[in-house]
């Protein structure tokens, strides 16, 4: 395989990129090459895991393969579809299969892109570009997520509440943005050490709740993140109640 240009990327820095994709190899390959250029890259081998990482972590953009153990591509990509949140994240399809046909399906399942294996990191790197410029490229509105008086700003990693900067680490800010995106999802302690740890991280899940713990001193307001009892936590909602298991 090709390697990529080492063109820097500024507005593009913080873009992630969700790789669902069984072959291991390419995985590695992928998440190499797009880190170098900049992209900040989730994986699953399979095609529930991919279907879960995509509905709880929002990636900008998703690289995914068709024939999947657990669930195909196919599914996978109409499950996306369907769902609110989902339904808006670019989708380029990485398949095997070259028959024109194959490429039809992936269209009409509602995929943005398809790219033939074998491919060249280059040119697969020149169709998310061309794809982020169809989607508006940097002014992207999700580079700012505001909510009840607590602002991030992802392209700047900087994050305030009710006006004023929060001296976050990053693992609190990650925490933070996985659960600001999307308030009132409960999120368990896996989901959340996969998106304030990283994935793989060999780590107990008492650690969330002490990473938990500062975050809410630092945001001055202990009731906006709520306990979920027996799963985990989540961003208080605009009109839930605050009688809080906190
Ligand atoms: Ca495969």
């Amino acid at each position: 395989m090709a390697a990529a240009s080492q063109s820097p990327l500024p507005a593009m820095a913080h873009m992630r990129i969700l790789i669902i994709e069984d072959e291991r190899d390419l995985t590695e390959t992928l998440t190499y090459n797009l880190q170098r250029e900049g992209y900040e890259t989730l994986v699953a081998h399979d095609g529930q895991e991919g279907l879960r990482k995509a509905q709880t972590l929002l990636p900008d953009l998703i690289l995914l393969d068709l024939m999947l153990p657990t669930m195909n591509g196919q599914e996978v990509c109409r499950e996306l579809r369907a769902g609110e949140r989902t339904r808006d994240i670019p989708i380029i399809i990485l398949s095997a299969k070259a028959e024109e046909t194959d490429q039809i399906v992936g269209f009409s399942i509602g995929a943005d892109d398809y790219v033939t294996k074998p491919f060249s990191v280059k040119v697969l790197l020149q169709r998310i570009k061309a794809l982020q410029r169809r989607q508006g490229g940097g002014k992207d509105p999700v580079d700012i997520i505001e909510y009840r008086g607590v602002k991030i700003d992802r392209v700047r990693h900087r994050a305030f509440a009710q006006g004023k900067e929060l001296d976050l680490t990053p693992t609190e800010f990650r925490l933070l943005e996985c659960m600001l995106k999307q308030p009132g999802r409960a999120f368990t302690r896996h989901q959340l050490m996969d998106a304030g740890i990283g994935e793989g991280a060999i780590v107990l899940e008492r650690t969330i709740d002490v990473h938990i713990k500062t975050l809410r001193r630092k945001l001055g307001d202990i009731d906006l993140i709520e306990t979920v009892r027996g799963v985990g936590y989540r961003f208080r909602e605009e009109g839930g109640n605050r009688d809080s298991e906190n």
